[in-house]
């Protein structure tokens, strides 16, 4: 007789490719839950097949409406649900947070079940910083909002976790090169699985190699941080403030330059001024 489990929501990753991967503890709540919540019950019936678990499946994904939810929600006072994506840690770039927000806003105990996620397993096999990193999932289709996007990123001193398709990769990397300047990076595949593979170099090496070779299977783009910002140098500034004070006064040249290089507009301010006065 199997020991029951608390009623109750438990989140439970999976692997994303080598069927070992699977914890000890993912596979005996999987057996003791009363029904398995899944966003493609075919790809989660593979799953429990190989594993020889027979359970309930749910249909449950966060564009499920929010009727289907309140009624997983209510099951969760008398029943234990376990919560799977179709692979790796539900919630990432997967449903299950609405469903998370909701059982806990309830008052039901929820907890997870830690396990693979493609973001970690590629961050570590990419050779790049992994001491501060930012996963963005993945880069909306359209190029205006993919352009606005990676300006957002910019900035942020960080290793970058990305997830692409093989048919988008060429663009996204050229995307990347063109908004991020030559950073090293990392196209991260098939983790786990029989091919494989971590091809390093910058993103605009990168971006030729895969331009007219889109690869197979699953990927992860990791991006290095930006290196060292260099000091700016004298004659830089006097030429930008020089072009700057061609259309503006002295206060918003300074300004303006400062912004560029990230200095403060106090101390051009002087500079731009004795330019002004030179001309
Ligand atoms: N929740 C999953 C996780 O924790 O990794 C991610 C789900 S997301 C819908 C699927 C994306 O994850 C794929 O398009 C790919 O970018 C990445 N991915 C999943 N499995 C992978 C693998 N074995 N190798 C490389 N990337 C993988």
């Amino acid at each position: 007789m199997i020991e029951t489990l608390q009623p109750g929501l438990y989140i439970v990753a999976t692997p994303i490719g080598n069927l070992q991967d699977i914890t000890f503890r993912a596979v005996d709540v999987l057996k003791r839950a009363d029904a398995i919540a899944a966003e493609d019950s075919r790809v989660t019936a593979k799953l429990l097949n190989h594993l020889e678990i027979r359970k309930p499946i749910i249909r449950y994904d966060d564009h499920s409406d929010a009727e289907t939810r309140a009624r997983v929600v209510e099951r969760l006072g008398s029943e234990a649900i376990a919560l799977v994506s179709d692979a790796g840690t539900p919630l990432i770039s997967d449903p299950g947070y609405k469903l998370v927000r909701e059982a806990k806003a309830a008052g039901h105990y929820v907890t997870t079940l830690p396990g693979p996620s493609a973001a970690i397993a590629a961050l570590t096999l990419s050779g790049l910083p992994t001491d501060r990193f930012l996963f963005a999932g993945f880069l909306p289709a359209k190029a205006k909002a993919r352009d606005d996007a990676i300006t957002e990123l910019k900035p942020l001193l960080a290793s970058i976790v990305l997830y692409e398709s093989g048919p988008r990769l060429g663009k996204t990397l050229a995307a990347l090169a063109g908004g991020l300047g030559n950073r090293e990076a990392a196209v991260v595949r098939e983790i786990s699985k029989r091919f494989e593979e971590s091809a390093t170099g910058t993103l605009a090496d990168l971006a030729d190699r895969y331009a007219d070779a889109p690869p197979k299977g699953e990927i992860v783009i990791v991006i290095g941080p930006p290196g060292e910002a260099e000091a700016p140098d004298d004659e830089a500034i006097d030429a930008a403030l020089a072009e700057a004070l061609n259309r503006l006064a002295p206060g918003k040249a300074a300004a303006e330059v400062a912004g560029r290089f990230g200095l403060k507009r106090g101390d051009l301010y002087d500079r731009a001024l004795a330019l002004k006065e030179s001309r």
